[in-house]
């Protein structure tokens, strides 16, 4: 047998004799009764953004997707396989969440791949190269900005490219409708990884600012 890595071995035991014993009965219940998640969150891959870290969420009460840079493609039916859209629309459809939350992050690697590969070319691989296109109309804008540079720069473009996920869930009719009969609110959110800090899209000024 393949050896599991360790360090998982370890949390899983940690797990199974710590907060899974003290909360046994809400893993029962939702095993019996299944998921009624609240919310919603996209959020990126990155291995320092965990959502049910951040917002101390209980089992049961964040339903999650994650993928590079946190991003939400336009609505497109066709046959290929689109992960994102179909965890998408069983949040909305199936357990009909309240909330979509999409969060971005401070030193975003897709983000950097982005601006790299729009002002240095394409960075290559098979899939993040036409993923992160998605990306474009946000590195295209804040590299319209000419006083920005460094840490500024790449923070503009992660914090336009969550506004622009928001526009397209706006895409997705189930969305519009949800949110037109107002059984679902879209917001937005950017952590800052070195301080810890979370920043709330604010729907008037287009600005993110301190809950
Ligand atoms: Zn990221």
């Amino acid at each position: 047998m393949n050896k599991f890595p360790n360090d998982l071995l370890t949390g899983y035991s940690a797990f199974r004799n710590g907060s899974f014993a003290i909360e046994q009965q809400r893993y029962f219940d939702l095993a019996e009764h299944g998921q009624t998640p609240a919310t919603l969150l996209i959020a990126c891959c990155d291995s320092r953004v965990s959502p049910e870290v951040i917002f101390q969420t209980k089992p049961g009460e964040l339903f999650v997707i994650r993928n590079v840079a946190n991003l939400v493609p336009p609505h497109k039916p066709d046959n290929e396989c689109h992960s994102t859209s179909a965890a998408l629309e069983y949040a909305v459809s199936v357990l009909k969440v309240q909330n979509i939350v999409v969060m971005g992050h401070g030193g975003c690697g897709g983000i950097a791949a982005a601006i790299d590969a729009q002002l240095n070319g394409a960075i290559g691989g098979e899939f993040i190269d036409h993923w992160i296109e998605l990306l474009k109309p946000s590195i295209t804008g804040t590299l319209s900005h000419k006083d920005l540079a460094g840490a500024k720069l790449q923070s503009h473009a992660e914090k336009d490219s969550i506004i622009r996920s928001i526009e397209n869930l706006r895409t997705f009719p189930i969305v519009t409708e949800a949110e037109k009969s107002g059984a679902i609110t879209l917001h937005g959110a950017w952590f800052e990884v070195k301080s810890g800090e979370l920043s709330i899209l604010d729907r008037d000024s287009g600005k993110f600012i301190e809950p």
